[in-house]
């Protein structure tokens, strides 16, 4: 998706260092983290929110990797959260969910 601010980080048209990546999604630090610890992790494909999600087997994917992300960056204790939609809080519409852990 051309527009798409994590798209163009995918694509390394906007540098951004990688905390994660494997063959279904990649995660980054946020650029304005609410937490001491505070990780978005994004599927490679463009998909615009779980409202648009068709095979429900990336949020099982993305959550194994959530597992993995989380023992790489010794965070046990930690919140997740989707935004679905604008009037929800979603201001980047390609689907992510955040890590978020102090
Ligand atoms: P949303 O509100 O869509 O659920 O969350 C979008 C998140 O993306 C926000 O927490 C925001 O700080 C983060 N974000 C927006 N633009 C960028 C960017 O260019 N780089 C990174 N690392 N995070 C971003
Ligand atoms: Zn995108």
């Amino acid at each position: 998706m051309t527009n798409c601010i994590f798209c163009k980080i995918l694509n390394k048209e906007i540098p951004s260092k990688f905390v994660y990546e494997d063959e279904f999604c990649f995660a980054i630090n946020d650029i304005n983290p609410k937490a001491k610890k505070h990780i978005l992790v994004i599927p490679k494909n463009h998909v615009e929110s779980l409202n648009e999600v068709e095979d429900t087997m990336l949020l099982k994917h993305m959550f194994d990797a959530i597992k993995k992300i989380n023992k790489q960056e010794n965070i046990s204790h930690f919140k997740t959260l989707i935004n679905t939609g604008k009037n929800a809080g979603q201001e980047v519409m390609h689907l992510h969910i955040h890590i978020l852990a102090d």
